[in-house]
């Protein structure tokens, strides 16, 4: 490898709700041995352990509506420059507007690091809502399933940790409708901003979890080949 190359892998999951991408980050922290950081599951650890994070981004949570930019760059920056992120990481859920995506470079930046590529997983809106319609979270660690295309071996049960599956309340339909518009008008102008950056990366979401990872390792390779050319 030269001058440093891709011993650094510095990732960001961007897509919908219910694309995948805590599927596929799981899948990538275990194949890379990376931290996986998704900053929905952060925030739903807080407002479960009630501590000053949880009682800020509680109600807006509910509503499906985008916690402040304030309260979510520190809690990112803080991870990004923590050791366990020295061989880089995979940002799940964040940024998910502008001004995040330009505190993270900033941060990178001043880390000298820079982001590896910015990972698109593309799904279409009618695709999202009969994904999430059937969505079970772990309660305990935020492990994924669902009731028709990956049920769980019990039902209501995880099989990763055993801890109990429930349908998040933000996976409620009313909700999942305000998320995804968030997504289109906050996060969706994120798409241009990192092809500006020349690291964004498209992959058709539509296809089985198997064959999206496929692809996202695939083009993880060809990066890689590209660095050491
Ligand atoms: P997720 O699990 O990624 O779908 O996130 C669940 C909820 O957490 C979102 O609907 C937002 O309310 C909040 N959230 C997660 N990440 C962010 C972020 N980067 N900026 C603002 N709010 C966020």
């Amino acid at each position: 490898m030269g001058d440093g190359a891709l011993s650094e892998l510095n990732l960001i999951l961007l897509g919908p709700p219910g694309s995948g991408k805590g599927t596929q980050g799981e899948r990538l922290q275990a194949d890379f041995r990376l931290p996986y950081f998704a900053t929905g599951d952060i925030l739903r650890a807080a407002v479960r352990d009630g501590t000053d994070l949880g009682r800020q981004a509680k109600e807006y949570m509910e509503r499906g509506d985008l916690v402040p930019d304030d309260v979510i760059i520190g809690m990112i920056a803080e991870r990004v420059e923590s050791p366990e992120a020295a061989d880089g990481f995979i940002l799940d859920g964040f940024p998910r507007t502008t001004a995040q995506a330009e505190a993270l470079d900033e941060e990178m930046g001043r880390l000298e690091k820079r982001l590896t590529a910015a990972i698109l997983i593309d799904v279409s809106d009618d695709e999202v809502i009969r994904r999430l319609s059937g969505r079970r979270t772990c309660e305990k660690e935020g492990h994924i399933f669902h009731v028709e295309f990956e049920p769980p071996k019990e039902e209501g049960v995880c099989d990763v940790c055993g801890g109990r599956l429930v349908v998040r309340d933000d996976d409620k339909p009313e909700v999942v409708r305000n998320r995804l518009e968030q997504y289109h008008t906050k996060t969706e102008p994120l798409v241009s901003y990192y092809e500006g950056e020349g690291i964004l990366r498209r992959v058709d979401g539509h296809q089985e979890p198997e064959d999206v990872s496929g692809r996202i390792r695939a083009l993880l390779a060809t990066l890689q080949m590209e660095e050491q050319a």
